[in-house]
């Protein structure tokens, strides 16, 4: 028998007017026509992530398709981070990580020696769990990426497209000059985000970019998430299962698994499928036990 799931509700644009409504409900499975028409960005193949001789992460391999948000859940420190960090090699700034298998991006391999890392970064771009501004003004933060890899054009058309695009033009257009760190935490991530689609990235990772904030801040945060996969490809970790539910169309459930000798734990992809199939008829019992709550 099931267990009960958390009543979820879903800001889907899809939702039906007038209100948020049951995820049984709102979230609509992609038809076959969608399924085939998405274009895959990512492939992992038997990715293997390790810190030093510890394995964080466990021979994954799934792809990730273009213009979706794809969640990563699961219970803490079964390798969320870990292995969205992997797609961007930010791993390759913690001492001692390394990454067995493969990730292609576009068909190619993100750790290939030819391959330089700060590219990888500048397609790959990232927002932080706590919003990070610089100690500048509005405008600095928002063209320090630009100014730095060189971009061209006119900067301050440059700065208003991305503050735009992060829903934060409205806000700020006034008080450009002004140091972000008067802005409230909300606006700060979302100045966060401005800061990383102004270089034009093709992909966004945001490592639980909501769980600093209040709810109203989180729920403007999820209404971008949905405006900005219309020209991103989005891979978001959360803790929060009502969010994936709210705002993915694919989610990975991944959880803690003990070695026999019950000192090693590592993190493995139990199930990825569509965020609608996950959290209404999951195939795997342990997912279901996870988003039904009698398993943390
Ligand atoms: P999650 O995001 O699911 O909470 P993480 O990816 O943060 O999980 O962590 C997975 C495992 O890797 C945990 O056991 C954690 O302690 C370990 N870990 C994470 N970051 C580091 C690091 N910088 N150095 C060593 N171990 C780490």
């Amino acid at each position: 028998m099931r267990g009960e799931r958390p009543q979820v509700t879903t800001n889907s644009p899809d939702a039906p007017a007038g209100g948020r409504t049951s995820v049984e409900a709102a979230l609509k499975p992609a038809s076959g026509a969608q399924r085939a028409a998405r274009e895959t960005v990512f492939e992992l193949r038997n990715v293997s992530v390790f810190y030093g001789r510890q394995k964080a992460v466990n021979d994954v391999s799934m792809d990730i398709y273009r213009n979706t948000i794809t969640a990563l859940i699961g219970p803490s420190g079964c390798g969320k981070s870990t292995l969205l960090r992997s797609l961007n090699r930010m791993n390759d700034l913690i001492p001692g990580a390394r990454v067995e298998g493969k990730v292609l991006y576009q068909g190619a391999d993100v750790y290939s020696p030819q391959v330089n890392p700060v590219q990888v970064r500048k397609k790959i771009g990232m927002v932080f769990q706590r919003p990070n501004p610089f100690p500048k003004s509005i405008y600095d933060n928002v063209a320090f990426g630009p100014r730095t890899v060189g971009m061209k054009g006119d900067m301050d058309e440059i700065v208003e497209r991305a503050l735009r695009g992060a829903a934060l033009w409205d806000d700020v257009k006034d008080r450009l000059k002004d140091n972000a760190y008067g802005m409230s935490g909300g606006q700060q991530q979302r100045l966060c985000i401005a800061r990383a689609i102004a270089t034009e990235p093709d992909v966004i990772l945001m490592d639980e970019p909501c769980s600093a904030l209040d709810p109203v801040s989180t729920g403007r945060i999820e209404d971008l998430m949905l405006q900005l996969k219309q020209r991103f490809t989005i891979v978001v970790v959360t803790h929060n299962m009502q969010q994936a539910a709210r705002v993915s169309d694919m989610t990975a459930f991944l959880m803690v698994q003990v070695g026999a000798d019950e000192h090693s734990r590592w993190g493995e992809l139990v199930e990825y499928d569509e965020t609608n199939k996950i959290f209404t008829n999951p195939s795997d019992e342990r997912t279901d036990n996870y988003i039904s709550g009698r398993i943390g």
